[in-house]
């Protein structure tokens, strides 16, 4: 664990013994991640790439026999909100505490028992910013109640978990990608996911030992249409699917994209939707063996591909996005994408070490001519997944 970490997990625990008069019983984090390739596959049971950022939330928990659920968050403050596990309904919450809520709904539905907790968490994963700040609420409470409560379960298994919380308590449609990466990630390493049957890879991408850097540039900016955006999307890749006799759009081979986009007909919404995802699935595929043949400066192609399928067929990207790719690919980044579900959020950018300072002057400068918000930028090193810290 490094020190910065092993101070975060000391002042979770302490702020906690402040709430609640006594130490926790354990200390967990998870972290946010970003997503490499394979962008919108995950809902037509497709192929993801996502690794884990270095920013986690950490919670400090301690398990009760009660009923009683406590929860607090450093970062939003106030009181503490106390709840009682058999009172918890779907949809019932519109506030933070509806994802750790959640997950303890979704383990009980499950008929795990869970019999309540005192949690207090803080978070360094951005909120919005498309890195998943959610997900990593959601597995790092999973995995302290996975612990207290000795349920034995998987960390593919904490994720559906998670994701039925997001899905139905909190009433967000999101696909399994950000829950798996949250628990499964392993430091150094993508996670090459098939969001099908939850089968995974670890691949080796460990850019710093190749000279090579990933950056991550968070827009700031999250356009309002993003949640109706996102149904209408996943309804057209339904109506595609529909449409082409398969049960997801993962059924359409890549070999066989032209055949089926000639039986769409003219339904061109569609045609463009159907044309993404197959060829995301296809990039997702290439960059794995490029990264597995250790070529991985050859994948930046690859990133620029597959945002201009985001931005051109699936009409997800949005100008603050675009102006990253665009400047980061002028001022020489190997590769740049949107990376999340889009319309605002963030953007990744693979550079060679000694090109950081220009690449992100250049992107500052840019933001700072079109009259944008100005960007945050760091750098993004594959980190752990979910796991306990004391
Ligand atoms: P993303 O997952 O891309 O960051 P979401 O909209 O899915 O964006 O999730 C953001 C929400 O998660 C916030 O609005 C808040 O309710 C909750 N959240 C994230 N981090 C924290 C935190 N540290 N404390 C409390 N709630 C948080
Ligand atoms: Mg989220």
């Amino acid at each position: 664990m490094s020190e910065s970490s092993a101070a975060a997990a000391e002042a979770v625990a302490a702020r906690f013994e402040e709430l609640y008069g006594s130490a926790p019983d354990g200390v967990w984090a998870a972290p946010g991640r970003v997503n490499l390739i394979g962008e919108h596959t995950d809902y037509n049971d497709g192929f993801v790439m996502p690794f884990a950022l270095p920013h986690t939330a950490v919670a400090a928990v301690s398990r009760r026999d009660d009923g009683v659920l406590r929860l607090h968050s450093a970062d939003i403050g106030g009181p503490v909100v106390e709840l009682t596990v058999d009172g918890l309904a779907p949809e019932s919450d519109k506030r933070w505490t509806a994802y750790p809520a959640g997950v303890v709904w979704a383990l009980r539905e499950a008929g795990h028992a869970v019999t309540g907790a005192d949690v207090h968490l803080a978070s360094t994963v951005p909120a919005g910013a498309g890195l998943s700040s959610s997900a990593a609420l959601e597995v790092v409470v999973a995995l302290a109640l996975n612990d207290l409560f000795a349920l034995g379960l998987r960390g593919w298994q904490l994720a559906r978990l998670s994701q039925r919380a997001e899905n139905v308590y909190v009433g967000a449609p999101v696909g399994i990608m950000d829950q798996t990466a949250s628990a499964c990630c392993e430091a150094g390493h993508a996670l090459f996911l098939d969001t099908r049957d939850l089968s995974q890879r670890q691949i080796p991408f460990d850019l710093a030992a190749e000279g090579m850097r990933l950056l991550v540039v968070d827009t700031q900016v999250k356009h309002s249409h993003s949640e109706g955006e996102y149904g209408k999307r996943r309804e057209g890749c339904e109506k595609g699917a529909a449409l082409l006799g398969v049960d997801a759009l993962r059924d359409v081979p890549y070999d066989d994209l032209d055949a089926a986009l000639a039986r769409l007909g003219d339904d061109e919404e569609v045609r463009r939707l159907v044309r993404h995802v197959v060829t995301e699935d296809h990039r997702v595929e290439q960059v794995v063996s490029l990264l597995e043949s250790g070529d991985t400066r050859a994948i930046g192609p690859l990133l620029v591909e597959g945002h201009a399928s985001l931005r051109d067929d699936f009409r997800v990207s949005c100008p603050e996005l675009d102006l990253v790719v665009d400047t980061a690919v002028s001022a020489g980044a190997l590769g740049a994408r949107m990376t999340g579900g889009g319309f605002g959020g963030s953007a990744i950018v693979l550079v060679e070490e000694g090109d950081v300072p220009t690449i992100t002057k250049a992107v500052e400068e840019a933001f700072a001519a079109a009259g944008f918000k100005t960007p945050r930028v760091f750098e993004a090193v594959p980190s752990a997944g979910a796991r306990r810290v004391r």
